[in-house]
């Protein structure tokens, strides 16, 4: 689960990490009273969406400025009509896909005064079961250009969770970035105070880009990204209210109300298979026939009917889908099942693209009989590489 920048940062000022004072912006009419809190003399109205790059970002709409997702405002005025401007606008920044996302909130922050702009991330790093720290002195920009053009400029270190985080840690980072005096014990007191929150919190990511020195020589966390491992969240209900379902795929929401494994895919083929390692499978076999998955679905082991019936749902939803293959192999899922929530949810949302159907193990005979007694237009397949066969011939003709 990602949050935005604001929420971000206000999580890390409780860790005693310096960063700007803000205020959070729903409806125009509040930017006003928002930027007035603050106290000038510059303004910085941002647009809050779970995407990077907003800064280079385009709004779709023109009214909406030529000038990207973070702006500068020289007054109270100035920064309340900016934030008029972008809120309910949809930015496309790199990140996003052409698609682009619907601005809902806006933060305004005090303006720093920048002199240099520096990067820092904590990462997970699964391959050394630790915890990356990754620091360059190219700030402000995009890290994976900076990885690709000048990889020299990046320095990786890892912190062992056994062990912890330890001012010579912060000291190396420092150094890397060229910070000195009061600069280098400010950076060990950050990392540190950074450190904390990732493992406080389950964190995935804490990306800080940029990390500034102002002209004054203080350091400041000028923006935030921050994930969280989902599977970690049930133990920190203060985190989960952070969420901001708007920014997340309908269809994956939808499906994680029903406890279904359910990732959106750009392909014409929806797929309801049981098992994630049969669901990889059947989008490997879709592709080597020809055709694109729409969806990876992996409805689970003790599947209910009106869990297969919400996960069709999902699938005809998706006005990608130009077909659909049922693949399930019932061990602890009867085929039965899947035959009665097909059927059901056909009979609810009704079906405008081909269907192959592919049972096989506990009640398979069954389950075959319910489908061809329901009178469904059903293709039905024998197995795993006949039903792929079918329906990429039914799309693709
Ligand atoms: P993004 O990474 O999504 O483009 P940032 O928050 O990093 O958004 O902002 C982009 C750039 O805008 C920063 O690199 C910085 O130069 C400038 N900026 C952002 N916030 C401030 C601020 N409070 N004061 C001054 N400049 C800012
Ligand atoms: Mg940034």
């Amino acid at each position: 689960m990602n949050i935005h920048e604001y929420q971000a940062k206000q999580l890390l000022k409780s860790y005693g990490c310096p960063v700007s004072d803000g205020r959070v912006v729903l409806k125009a009419e509040d930017a006003k009273t928002a930027a007035g809190e603050l106290d000038g003399p510059l303004w910085v109205v941002k647009s809050q969406i779970h995407a990077g790059g907003r800064g280079k970002g385009k709004f779709k709409e023109p009214e909406a400025g030529e000038k990207g997702g973070v702006r500068l405002a020289k007054s109270v005025a100035e920064a309340a009509e900016l934030a008029r401007q972008m809120l309910g606008k949809t930015l496309v920044t790199h990140q996003t896909g052409p698609a682009g996302k619907q601005v809902n909130r806006i933060y305004i922050e005090d303006g720093s005064d920048i002199s240099r702009e520096l990067y820092l991330a904590l990462l997970v790093d699964r391959g050394s079961s630790r915890v990356s720290v990754v620091c360059s002195t190219e700030g402000g920009m995009d890290i994976e250009e900076v990885a690709a053009h000048t990889p020299e400029k990046i320095l990786t270190l890892t912190i062992d969770p056994a062990v912890g985080y330890m001012p010579f840690h912060g000291r190396r980072v420092a150094f890397a970035l060229g910070l000195e005096g009061g600069q280098v014990k400010q950076m060990t007191q950050i990392l540190g105070n950074m450190y904390r929150a990732f493992m406080d919190k389950d964190m995935e990511m804490l990306e800080i880009n940029p990390l500034i020195v102002m002209t004054d020589g203080n350091l400041k966390l000028l923006d935030a990204k921050v994930g969280f491992d989902n599977n970690a969240l049930y133990r920190h209900q203060d985190i989960m209210e952070l969420r901001d379902t708007t920014e997340e795929d309908p269809k994956e929401l939808e499906a994680s109300k029903f406890d279904l494994n359910y990732i959106a895919l750009d392909g014409e083929i929806g797929c309801m298979v049981n098992g994630a390692g049969l669901a990889m499978a059947t989008m490997d076999i879709i592709k080597l026939y020809g055709a694109e998955p729409a969806n990876f679905l992996d409805v689970g082991g003790g599947a209910t009917k009106e869990k297969v019936t919400e996960a069709f749902k999902i699938i005809t939803s998706d006005p990608n889908v130009k077909g659909i293959l049922v693949n399930i192999f019932g061990g602890i899922m009867r085929c039965d099942i899947i035959a009665e929530g097909v059927i059901a949810a056909v009979k609810e949302v009704g079906l405008t693209v081909p269907l192959v159907v592919r049972l096989e193990g506990t009640n398979v005979e069954l389950g075959k009989e319910i489908i061809k007694n329901s009178g469904l237009n059903v293709i039905a397949a024998d197995n795993l590489a006949d039903g792929a066969q079918k329906i990429v011939k039914a799309v693709k003709g």
